[in-house]
């Protein structure tokens, strides 16, 4: 019985499902059904109050075939090794599914960042920095950001690995601030990738934004330039919550004000004076459009699934719905956007702002933003293709498209040694 809170389980039961389907060759699926590497370190740390506090961290890295290792670095008190894992894989198919020339790695430490000051996080991030640095480095394995960690983090990790160096190498994380090797549009690629996924969805399926409701879990990096994207294009989001709570209004939110009141209230949504207070809970379950789980993964469930009124959900989270629930949302007819396509942007301007780095060349706004609709049009193009085609779901149409491409790497590559 497969536990369906495991991140990594499901990981592995989604890449099973595409494996069947593609009657993949015994070998290179029990090759890809494991992780290459993982890395498990200490980081002491001398807290404010003088106490020493010892944190764990992970990275790893799923596979090398089609480039060097990216993804994100996760502060969460829930991160767990199972959970490093199964981000690492996701980002292996969708670095796959862009068909970006980089394969799947991530990250965490174990520690909860709302508690902790600039000093003990900087002091976490050089010294977790300082214990991966062997695994990293611009052509072996490039971190971003991910929940609980952001442009700061990332310029401490860059300096850290200069440092080490003697010299700069701002290659060796995306993600940073613009001023020392940063891509412009980064910040908000994730939720303009979103944002240009659900257009064109609409559009396939004669409809747009305007028509249609919207409600957002979760109002960090994702969730935020998600709804303001959206809320530019005139669309009406009627609910929105992060970790404290939510707020809804069926005659839609002021998201230009939601984002002040929320910068103002140290990041939370909750008691926003234009909306009625919603659980996190109630918020899957309202009657809109579309829905965009864009927090943490396992929040829709064989437990909840069956109570989802959207038609749409679009993943902006990782592993957001669990196989259990795919399985209750397909046999209602709900179309299922997956995190692999849906949530791509950020690591296609990580790529972008890689290529910028490593060739000290630096793109304008507007090219990234071309570019990245571009890919983005690009691997929806492919992976509605395959749906059609294959009258399968879109996660397995995506995984049908990123597994094979990953497979087929392998087999040309062949098995070291
Ligand atoms: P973030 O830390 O910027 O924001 C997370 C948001 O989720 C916050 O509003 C937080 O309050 C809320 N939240 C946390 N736990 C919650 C819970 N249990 N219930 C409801 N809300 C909760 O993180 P982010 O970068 O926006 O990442 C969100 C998700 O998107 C993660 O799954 C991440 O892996 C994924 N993702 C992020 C990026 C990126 O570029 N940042 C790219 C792809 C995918």
């Amino acid at each position: 019985m497969v536990d369906e809170m495991n991140p990594f389980s499901n990981a592995l039961k989604q890449l099973d499902i595409a494996a069947e389907k593609l009657n993949l060759s015994p070998y290179i699926h029990e090759y890809l059904r494991h992780i290459q590497r993982i890395l498990e370190v200490s980081i002491p740390v001398v807290m404010d109050d003088g106490h020493l506090e010892v944190f764990t961290g992970y990275r790893a890295q799923h596979n090398s075939v089609r480039g060097p290792g990216k993804g994100g670095i996760r502060y969460s008190p829930d991160v767990s090794i199972d959970e490093v894992k199964a981000l690492a894989m996701w980002m292996t198919w969708k670095c796959a599914v862009m068909n970006l020339p980089l394969s799947g790695a991530k990250g965490g430490v174990i520690c909860d960042p709302s508690t902790l000051s600039p000093r003990e996080l900087e002091h976490i991030t050089r010294r977790y920095a300082s214990e991966i640095r062997n695994v990293i480095g611009p052509d072996k394995d490039i971190p971003a950001p991910d929940m609980g960690t952001g442009a700061r983090e990332m310029a401490w990790i860059m300096d850290t690995y200069s440092m080490d160096a003697g010299h700069p190498i701002p290659g060796v994380v995306t993600g940073k601030p613009v001023e020392v090797g940063g891509s412009l549009g980064r910040n908000a690629a994730t939720g303009m990738g979103i944002f240009y996924i659900i257009r064109k969805l609409l559009s396939n399926l004669n409809q747009a934004c305007t028509d249609c409701s919207f409600a957002i879990q979760g109002f960090g990096n994702v969730g935020l330039n998600t709804a303001m994207a959206l809320y530019k294009e005139g669309s009406k989001i009627v609910a929105v919550s992060d970790v404290k709570g939510g707020i809804y209004n069926p005659e839609g939110i002021n998201i230009d004000d939601l984002k002040q009141y929320s910068e103002a209230n140290g990041g939370t949504v909750t008691g926003f004076p234009g909306g009625d207070p919603i659980s996190n809970e109630d918020l899957l379950e309202i009657d809109v459009n579309v829905l965009i789980p864009a927090a943490v993964e396992n929040v829709i469930t064989h437990a909840n699934a069956p109570n989802i009124k959207a038609r749409i959900i679009v993943e902006g989270a990782n592993g957001p719905t669990t196989p259990d629930a795919d399985v209750i949302l397909e046999e209602n007819g709900i179309i299922v956007v997956p995190d692999i396509l849906a949530n791509a942007g950020g690591v296609t301007v990580s790529y972008f702002e890689w290529l910028q780095d490593v060739q000290s060349y630096f793109w304008p706004l507007a090219r990234i933003n071309q570019e990245l609709e571009q890919i983005m049009l690009k691997a929806f193009d492919d992976m509605w293709d395959v749906y059609q085609r294959e009258k399968c779901s879109m996660r397995l149409a995506a995984y049908i498209i990123a597994v094979e491409r990953v497979a087929k790497g392998v087999e040309l590559r062949g098995i070291y040694p």
